[in-house]
């Protein structure tokens, strides 16, 4: 069976205040409500990290947003893995498509991340996804594939059991438009595919696979009844405790 992840990405949100604030409302919430087998993550701001991850029980996970390639060293204003996993955090979010188009990010690039949130045994949410033109062209397919191969697919299959993918169109991310549950499901089903071609079926059967863009407590009930859908990376509806709260019920 394969693990069902709700992420909360707050993004660049929150003063350290109200992140402690909502992060908070969030865990008391899911501790009185959430009885599914679903694994909930907050992926708060750098400097949050520490305090939100001793505010959290064990049904909420700590996660970051980013994470630098290196160990450690003259990298002024980066942030290392160990750093990360030394404040308790368990999940990474990398590739967002906000980092690939504001900061640069290259397949390889995030390729030299993965592996290094793998070595310290944390989990990587992998993003990848495409823009409206790529969709509109018919070669969405084909670019988010290449995504995976670029970035994961030099993983051994041992490795590459605990990488999580987050499947994001770009063009639904914070428009308000969500991907159409046809849409969705169809590419998590090539998503799966792609991984099978070169992991086999039985492993790719164990990849957690979210879906992010818009999603909310009114269309995440028909999206993660999808065959393919293990779950959501949640940005804008992440940003408020009750909100997030029904989002994360609607994953049965
Ligand atoms: C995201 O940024 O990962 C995201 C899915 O954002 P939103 O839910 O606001 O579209």
């Amino acid at each position: 069976m394969r693990k069902k992840i709700i992420a909360g990405n707050w993004k660049m949100n929150n003063d350290f205040e109200q992140g402690l604030k909502l992060a908070s409302e969030v865990n008391n919430m899911v501790k009185d409500e959430i009885n599914a087998d679903v694994q909930v993550v907050i992926c708060a701001p750098y400097i949050h990290l520490a305090s939100v991850g001793k505010l959290l029980s064990g049904k909420v996970a700590l996660g970051a947003q980013n994470c630098y390639t290196k160990k450690s060293g003259a990298y002024t204003g980066e942030v290392s893995v160990e750093m990360l996993k030394s404040v308790g955090v368990s999940y990474v979010i990398i590739g967002h498509s906000e980092r690939r188009e504001y900061f640069n990010e290259t397949n390889q690039f995030l390729a030299e991340k993965v592996n290094i949130i793998l070595e310290n045994g944390l989990t990587p949410i992998f993003c990848c996804g495409e823009t409206l033109k790529q969709r509109e062209e018919g070669i969405h397919i084909d670019f988010v594939n290449s995504q995976l191969t670029d970035s994961l697919f030099h993983l051994s299959p041992e490795q590459f059991t605990k990488v999580v993918i987050a499947y994001e169109p770009i063009w639904a991310i914070g428009t308000g438009v969500t991907a159409s549950t046809a849409q969705a499901q169809e590419m998590h089903e090539k998503i799966r595919n792609h991984i099978a071609s070169k992991y086999g079926a039985s492993l790719a059967n164990e990849i957690t696979i979210q879906y992010g863009g818009s999603c909310n407590a009114s269309n995440a009930p028909e999206l993660f009844a999808c065959a393919d859908i293990d779950g959501g990376l949640i940005g804008g509806a992440s940003l408020e405790a009750r909100k997030f709260v029904d989002v994360i019920k609607a994953m049965k």
